[in-house]
């Protein structure tokens, strides 16, 4: 106990932390004096290696030694900038310059007068013909005294955080409260899974030695980052596994199959199931069945079909009596959903129903009774499913499409519309395995890893501008064959800063370009909901043949017979949203095209990193040079996936751990359920501090 109450002693009593500065390391998230201990630098500086200015070659982290020859204010360039500057001489009698825009004059004077013995410390840049070093770190020797050689620790900081403060604070929190950094793993976890102590660790990562190994402490791989990892990711999974644990042990509803109704609903279906689809309809099934609540994630890349495998969910609950929700995150998503739902429910008798924002009046009020009654099976809709009045008389499974769209708290929020109903969601972005261990890792994961034979893989081409005729006559092939198109551009209108295409625009230039031959309609979020309706089914029923439209057709949109999907300024998206893009043609036998127009003038990368699409059309690849190009919060949105930030793991870096990390939590778990064998009970206290009631603990304590 008294463990914890030193370690979450707020900040302040730090000898040397005041009010103002406890307030500026509040903004970067520390508020205790664990917190400021476990903030590990994420860099190191090299001042073993001590260079006379001679031999300095230009870069960062460059140190040298010498006495100010000069020091005063003065003017830089055409413009007369004033600045600070002064001059310093090292043994050999070499001089260099530092420089500062920011400064103040007295102060300066006095600090660094003429004849102070300084340790210089920054980026050497040559200007003119002398090195410079603008806004170093500096130290300032006594008379003659000679530096160790150290390597030191450098921090994240904050505006007006300074890193010698950094560095001054940690040292004394270290001193004053690293007893109360007690081991937490029990002898036999430190053992399997090679950890070190907390304070080990941190004595290495704070205060390194000049024999420690600065390659592996810079680039995070030394055995104490390995177990600060670890420790990172084995809490997250811990509260994963139990929270895992504790839905297995709820009772829910069992929804037995109806196995005539659900053979009768496959024959009225216009295609086979492919083998894929027929596994993972008996995965939610079996769930279903069991008076457990489901909680499972479907997996399928984009066009693998996974509204039937929905739709099948659906008419075992409906055959039962009880009531289904679908939710998807848009309007146009949501309508198409329906439309889908009617076609393939309707026959077997099961009645549906649309809720949307655009759902007003007498309809409105028509649904939500219709719903309490229980006279709907299905209501399909946005996210206008969570509002309060939405009423459902037994609801019993839940289906969230497009779950990355959705925060944790609203798929909670429909889930407890009924009580303890079965939840499949559903996921077009292949997630790369290990952050589906992290963002997913308390549910059953189902995958759908093979497309409806006969298609054929999209054809992707990177155009440049000046290809825009070509782009031009093979839209007009398509058109001739009966196909459609899709244009997506990065922006709805005009924009004065950058020059990017528009909607608006490109739809009046494509217009024009196919006056004769096709019609071509725009789509865009701002649009009134029946405006996208009306625009949206024009498409689908062939009406226009060219849709223009921003990524508000990312998710989901099917329209087989379009064969073609051009976007505009394909730089500007990430991989992940480009597959979902693509995702939008080969969904039926026509071959389709995606041709990416790009303009990544001279940035490699951005080259490099558009080819990855042109090369695979492999969903769980893309996402995997996602996650290493743009990192997991861009990806998924980590500010409403409910996960804690990482404060060192990398989750496109430290795979390896992670697996174990998790290995362990569950073994433990398993072993353990309650986390009350004597040996684990510094773990419990632990996890219980670090959820502070973020999870769901009830059946822990
Ligand atoms: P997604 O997994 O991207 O949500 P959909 O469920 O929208 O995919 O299905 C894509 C298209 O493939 C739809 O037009 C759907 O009717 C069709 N489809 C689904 N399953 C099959 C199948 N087994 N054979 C042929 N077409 C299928
Ligand atoms: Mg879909």
């Amino acid at each position: 106990m008294k463990s914890h109450q030193s370690l979450s002693t707020p900040v302040q009593y730090v000898k040397g932390v005041g009010p103002a500065l406890a307030e500026k390391l509040r903004q970067m998230g520390i508020l205790t004096v664990g917190d400021l201990l476990f903030t590990v630098p994420f860099r190191y500086q090299d001042r073993r290696d001590i260079q006379p200015i001679a031999k300095l070659t230009p870069g960062k982290d460059r140190a040298i030694r010498g006495t100010i020859i000069r020091s005063g204010v003065s003017f830089l360039g055409a413009r007369r900038k004033r600045i600070y500057e002064a001059l310093v001489k090292d043994a050999a009698g070499d001089v260099a310059s530092i420089k500062w825009f920011h400064f103040n004059d007295r102060y300066w004077k006095q600090r660094y007068a003429v004849g102070a013995n300084i340790l210089v410390f920054g980026d050497a840049e040559i200007f003119g013909s002398t090195w410079q070093f603008v806004h170093p770190e500096i130290d300032v020797l006594g008379e003659g005294e000679v530096p160790v050689g150290e390597i030191l620790p450098i921090y994240p900081l904050t505006e007006g955080l300074h890193q010698k403060t950094m560095r001054k604070i940690i040292r004394s929190a270290w001193d004053n409260f690293r007893e109360y950094l007690e081991p937490i793993y029990s002898p036999d976890m430190i053992t399997a899974y090679s950890l070190l102590n907390s304070r080990e660790c941190l004595e290495l990562l704070h205060f390194p030695t000049p024999q420690s190994d600065l390659e592996m402490l810079s680039s995070g791989t030394s055995a104490a980052h390995r177990t600060l990892i670890f420790e990172e990711f084995f809490f997250l999974e811990l509260g994963l596994a139990l929270k895992r644990k504790g839905v297995s042990s709820l009772s829910g509803i069992a929804i037995p199959k109806n196995e005539e109704r659900h053979q009768s609903f496959i024959a009225s279906l216009p295609f086979q199931l492919t083998s894929a689809q027929h596994r993972v309809i008996a995965e939610i099934a079996g769930d279903m069945q069991k008076p457990q609540p489901m909680n499972r994630l479907l997996q399928g890349d984009v066009g693998s079909g996974k509204t039937v495998v929905a739709a099948a969910a659906m008419v075992q609950a409906a055959s039962q009596g009880f009531q289904c929700a679908l939710m998807a995150p848009t309007e146009i998503l949501a309508e198409q959903h329906f439309a889908s739902m009617l076609a393939m429910l309707l026959p077997l008798g099961i009645k549906c129903a649309l809720l949307s924002g655009s759902t007003k009046g007498s309809d409105r009020e028509q649904t939500l009774a219709r719903l309490s009654s229980g006279d709907i099976s299905l209501l399909v809709g946005t996210h206008a499913l969570i509002q309060p009045e939405v009423v459902f008389q037994k609801l019993a499974l839940v289906i969230v499409d497009e779950q990355h769209r959705f925060g944790v708290l609203q798929r909670q929020l429909l889930k407890r519309k009924g009580e303890q109903a079965d939840v499949l969601i559903m996921t077009a972005t292949p997630i790369p395995r290990t952050l589906a261990m992290t963002l997913y890792g308390d549910l059953d994961v189902s995958v759908i890893d093979e497309l409806p034979v006969g298609r054929k893989p999209i054809m992707t081409r990177l155009y440049a501008e000046h290809q825009r005729q070509k782009l031009f006559s093979g839209i007009r092939h398509e058109l001739q064959s009966g196909r459609q198109a899709y244009i997506v551009c990065p922006l709805i209108e005009e924009s004065e800063k950058i020059d990017l295409k528009n909607a608006t625009d490109v739809a009046e230039q494509i217009a024009a370009e196919f006056a004769q031959e096709a019609k071509v309609a725009l789509l865009h979020g701002k649009m009134k909901p029946q405006e996208k309706e009306q625009a949206m089914r024009d498409f689908k029923e062939g009406k226009t043949k060219i849709l223009v439209a921003t990524s508000v057709v990312e998710v989901g949109v099917d329209v087989p017979n379009a064969s073609v999907i051009v976007i505009e300024h394909a730089e500007r998206f990430g991989l992940s949203q480009l597959h979902q893009l693509r995702g939008r043609v080969g969904r039926s036998e026509h071959q389709s095209y995606c041709i990416l127009m790009a303009d990544y003038g001279r940035s490699e990368e951005a080259k490099r990193r558009l080819q990855v699409m042109v090369e695979t059309t492999d969903g769980f690849r893309i996402a995997e040079e996602d996650l290493a190009i743009r990192g997991p919060g861009e990806f998924i949105g980590t500010r409403q996936s409910g996960l804690p930030p990482f404060r060192i793991a990398n989750l496109a870096r430290d795979t390896k751990v992670l697996s174990e990390a998790r290995d362990a939590a569950f073994k433990l778990v398993d072993h353990d359920p309650t986390l009350t064998q004597p040996q684990n009970r510094k773990l419990r206290e632990a996890l219980i501090q670090r959820w502070e009631g973020k999870l769901d603990l009830a059946h822990v304590s």
